[in-house]
C-alpha cells in the first residue's frame, strides 16, 4: 500500500506535536517553525497594535483595565521558562463592544473585549481566554502563520472579482490601516494553532492556579452565542474539533488544586460593568473609524463610466512584495486580500460586496503544491462561485507574467452593479513558495479592445521584490 508523501508527513507532525511526555504528565507543545526574527514579532505586533487603538474604542476604566492586567500579570508570570522571550512586551487593554471576543498580536499586546466579560461567569472563564490568546503569542502564531502561506491569506477568492468580500472579524478592522491584511494574516489561525493555542493556554492556566476546566467551558458559552454569522471569536479561531473534549482530557491530567474561580474582585467589576450604559456592537464602534486611505468599503456604486487608461504609467511598489507599473489615472484601492487598480468611477460597492468595472486586481491565492494549471482552474471554480455568469473564453494560452512562465485565460462575466457583460483577462503563475500569484483584468465587452494591450503590459510589467511573504 502507498501511502501518500502528504498524510505520512502530517501524521509525523501531529506525533511531534502532541506526544504525551510521562514525566510531565501534559502534551508537549512545540511552536511551529518560523522564519522570522523573535524582533520582527515585536515590531510588527507593535504596528498592528497602533492602528487597533486607533480603530477600536478602549475602554478607560480603572476598575476594569487594572482587573484585566491583573490577570494577564498572573498569565504572564505563568509562561514555561523555554517559551519566555525577553524582547516580548505584554499589554492588556479593554474594548468597550459588545461581542464575545478577544484577539492578541505578535509579540504581546492583547485586547479582551467587554462583551467576553460580561458573557463570563467566573474570573477562571476570563483566564481562559486570555491564556489562549496568550498562547498563540508565545508560540509566535502569527508570524509563523504569515510566513507560512502569504501576506495576503486569499482565503475567499470567491469575490475576487467582485472585490474582497468583507468580513466581520477584526482582521478587516486593523487591515483597513495596514498593508495587505496583517491583521487578518495574524489573527485568524488554522486549527492546528487553534489546538496549540487551547492546550498550551490550559497549561498556563494551570502553572497560574486557574483550572483549564473553565477555558473549555467559556468556549462552550462562545460557541452558543448566535447573531448573523455566529460568534466573531470563532471566525479568527476555528474549532479544531472535540475542543470541549481535549481540553477537559488536558485539564485532567494538570490536576490544580484549589483553583481560583470565583473572586470579589470579578463580582464587582461584572457589577460595575452592569452599571454602564450598555456596549455598542462592533460594527457601530467602528463605523466611521476608517483612516482615510481608500478602502474596498467605498460606498459608491461604480458608475462604470470611466476615463480611458493614460498613456503614461507610474509604478505601484507594494513594500517589499512586489513591483507594478499601472496607468498613471488608476487609483489603488486596498482590501484585505488583494489590491485593485482602477479609475474614477469604476470602483465601489454593489449589494455590499466592492465591486469594479474596470482595471486590475492582484492577490494570491494558496495553493497546496499544484502545477499552475491546476491552480488556476481552482482560481477559476473559486471566482465562479461569486460570480455565477462567469464562463470560460479562451485560453489558457502561454505569457510571461512577474518575470516567470505564466497562463492567461479569458473570461466572460455579467457585472452585477452595472448589468454590462465584460471581459476578464485571468493571468497566473507559480510562486518559489507554491502559491498562486494572480492578476484580473476586467473590461466590459464593448472596451475590451482598448483594455487588453494594457491588462498585458501591466502584468508583464509585475516584478517580485519580495524577500520573505513569497517565498
Ligand atoms: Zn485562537
Amino acid at each position: 500500500m502507498r501511502v501518500r508523501p502528504s498524510s505520512r508527513c502530517s501524521y509525523a507532525a501531529l506525533i511531534v506535536l502532541f506526544s504525551s511526555t510521562l514525566s510531565a504528565a501534559q502534551t508537549r507543545v512545540v511552536p511551529p517553525d518560523n522564519k522570522y526574527p523573535v524582533s520582527e514579532d515585536v515590531q510588527l505586533g507593535r504596528q498592528a497594535a497602533a492602528e487597533a487603538r486607533k480603530q477600536l474604542p478602549l475602554m478607560r476604566d480603572d476598575l476594569v483595565s487594572s482587573y484585566v492586567e491583573t490577570i494577564g500579570r498572573r498569565l504572564v508570570a505563568a509562561i514555561p521558562p523555554e517559551l519566555q522571550h525577553s524582547e516580548f512586551h505584554y499589554t492588556f487593554e479593554v474594548v468597550n463592544v459588545r461581542e464575545i471576543n478577544a484577539f492578541a498580536l505578535p509579540g504581546g499586546p492583547m485586547f479582551v473585549n467587554r462583551g467576553m466579560i460580561e458573557a463570563a461567569q467566573t474570573e477562571g472563564e476570563v483566564a481562559g481566554v486570555m491564556a489562549h490568546e496568550l498562547s498563540h503569542v508565545v508560540l509566535r502564531h502569527g508570524t509563523a502563520q504569515a510566513g507560512k502561506a502569504t501576506k495576503y491569506q486569499v482565503g475567499q477568492v470567491a469575490g475576487a472579482i467582485l472585490g474582497a468580500v468583507v468580513g466581520g472579524g477584526w482582521g478587516q478592522v486593523i487591515s483597513q490601516g495596514t498593508q495587505f491584511g496583517l491583521g487578518a494574516a495574524f489573527l485568524r489561525f488554522s486549527r492546528e494553532y487553534e489546538q496549540q493555542a487551547d492546550i498550551q493556554g490550559a497549561q498556563i492556566m494551570a502553572r497560574a492556579g486557574y483550572d483549564p476546566q473553565d477555558m473549555a467551558n467559556m468556549f462552550r458559552t462562545i460557541e452558543k452565542q448566535g447573531g448573523s454569522g455566529g460568534p466573531q471569536w470563532l471566525s479568527d479561531h476555528p474549532n479544531p474539533g472535540n475542543r470541549y473534549e481535549y481540553i477537559s482530557k488536558e485539564a485532567q491530567l494538570l490536576r490544580v488544586s484549589n483553583p481560583i474561580r470565583d473572586t470579589r474582585e470579578f463580582d464587582q467589576v461584572k457589577s460595575h460593568l452592569r452599571s454602564l450604559p450598555p456596549a455598542p456592537t462592533t460594527e457601530q464602534a467602528t463605523k466611521g473609524r476608517s483612516t482615510g486611505r481608500r478602502t474596498s468599503n467605498d460606498p459608491r456604486t461604480p458608475t462604470g463610466r470611466v476615463q480611458p487608461p493614460s498613456s503614461s504609467y507610474r509604478t505601484f511598489d507594494e513594500g517589499n512584495l512586489f513591483r507594478v507599473s499601472v496607468p498613471s489615472n488608476w487609483e489603488e484601492i486596498q482590501a484585505s486580500n488583494s489590491v485593485t487598480f482602477a479609475p474614477d468611477g469604476a470602483h465601489g460597492s454593489y449589494n455590499g460586496q466592492s465591486v469594479f468595472t474596470h482595471g486590475m486586481e492582484f492577490g494570491v491565492a494558496r495553493n497546496e503544491s499544484h502545477d499552475v494549471q491546476t491552480a488556476t482552474d481552482e482560481l477559476v471554480d473559486s471566482l465562479s462561485q461569486g460570480n455565477p455568469a462567469l464562463r470560460r473564453q479562451s485560453g489558457p494560452s502561454n505569457v510571461t507574467f512577474a518575470g516567470r512562465r505564466g497562463l492567461r485565460t479569458i473570461l466572460s462575466n455579467r457585472n452585477d452593479a452595472t448589468g454590462q457583460d465584460e471581459t476578464i483577462t485571468a493571468y497566473t503563475t507559480q510562486l518559489p513558495n507554491g502559491n498562486l500569484l494572480y492578476a484580473i483584468g476586467v473590461a466590459p465587452n464593448g472596451e475590451y479592445s482598448a483594455y487588453r494591450g494594457v491588462f498585458d503590459r501591466v502584468a508583464g510589467s509585475v516584478q517580485i521584490t519580495d524577500d520573505r511573504g513569497l517565498r
